[in-house]
């Protein structure tokens, strides 16, 4: 018996045979981009597109999927082994290249993974996304890898990319007091920076990342599973999520942040009121997490 038999068994042979048929774009193809390639490869994802400008480095293997023997190559190549070792089915396209000079990519891309650090090419990517309508999932890993969060942005529903960083990167930052190495630093353009953290910190992340993904792409599915909000902030360590509210070591919190009515990039739909977005605390979104569905007809849909 292959394990592909037995993923069939798990997940029925007629959602392996759909998601053969799926494409998972991943964008950037670091520690945690690299870990959400192979791991949808393990999945029965069936088609990649990989996109990636970089060289593997010997710098690179603490922290990456593949190896020393892969030092020199292209990292999208590189990955691309890696799925084929696990699926030699898998129908894989590289692209070595920056995504901002790739965009209309995304078209064809059932989800994009942004395996990006930097804030800039997230935001490339959320206009393409929102130009496409491909939903997409973001993740960033917090200083020394104490934490992290994962959010799906979903086309035309919800935030946009930007909606949510302003939320949330803006609601997670306060000032460091002084000595204290804060978790979030403030990175020049006003949000946390994604810092690389440790491998096990950062899988744990990229793990979430690639779940969100695979849940997205089963979507229509008997395999799909509804998800109580739209983001996700892990702990790794004691991490305070905001002040007075210190989450448990590999514990998680499920945050709802809504759209932005102000957003520049998505904000044609009012769907709070200025007044009432501005006043949402991260506690609020929180809580809103813990029982409320963003969807397009009903933004207040008690679940429980
Ligand atoms: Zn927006």
């Amino acid at each position: 018996m292959t394990g592909w038999d037995r993923m069939a068994r798990l997940f029925g042979a007629d959602v392996l045979a759909y998601l053969g048929t799926r494409t998972a774009g991943v964008v950037g193809l670091g520690s945690g981009g690299s870990f959400v390639a192979v791991s949808l490869a393990m999945s029965g994802v069936g088609r990649f597109i990989l996109v990636d400008d970089d060289l593997l480095e010997p710098v690179n293997v603490v922290r990456h999927a593949a190896d020393l023997r892969d030092v020199g190559r292209p990292k999208v190549d590189v990955v691309a082994d890696l799925v084929r070792q696990r699926n030699p089915a898998a129908d894989v396209r590289t692209v070595i290249g920056r995504i901002e000079d790739h965009l209309d990519l995304l078209a064809e891309m059932d989800v994009v993974v942004a395996g990006v650090d930097r804030e800039q090419p997230k935001f490339a990517i959320n206009q393409a996304c929102l130009k496409h309508g491909r939903a997409a999932v973001y993740a960033g890993v917090y200083e020394r890898g104490e934490g992290g969060d994962v959010c799906i942005i979903y086309p035309n529903k919800g935030p946009c990319y930007a909606c949510w960083a302003e939320r949330l990167r803006e609601g997670l930052s306060h000032p460091a007091e002084e000595g204290e190495l804060d978790y979030g630093m403030i990175g020049p353009d006003g949000t946390l920076a994604a810092e690389p953290g440790l491998w096990l910190h950062v899988v744990r992340v990229a793990a979430i990342q690639a779940d969100l993904a695979l849940n997205y792409l089963l979507t229509d599915t008997p395999a799909h599973r509804a998800l109580p909000a739209n983001t996700i902030i892990q702990a790794n360590t004691h991490l305070e999520i905001y002040e007075g509210k210190v989450a448990l070591p590999h514990t998680a919190e499920w945050v709802s942040v809504p759209r932005n009515p102000r957003c520049l990039v998505c904000g044609s739909q009012q769907r709070l009121s200025t007044a009432e977005w501005a006043a949402l605390s991260l506690d609020d979104l929180i809580s809103m997490g813990n029982i409320t569905l963003e969807t397009d007809e009903n933004t207040s849909a008690h679940e429980g």
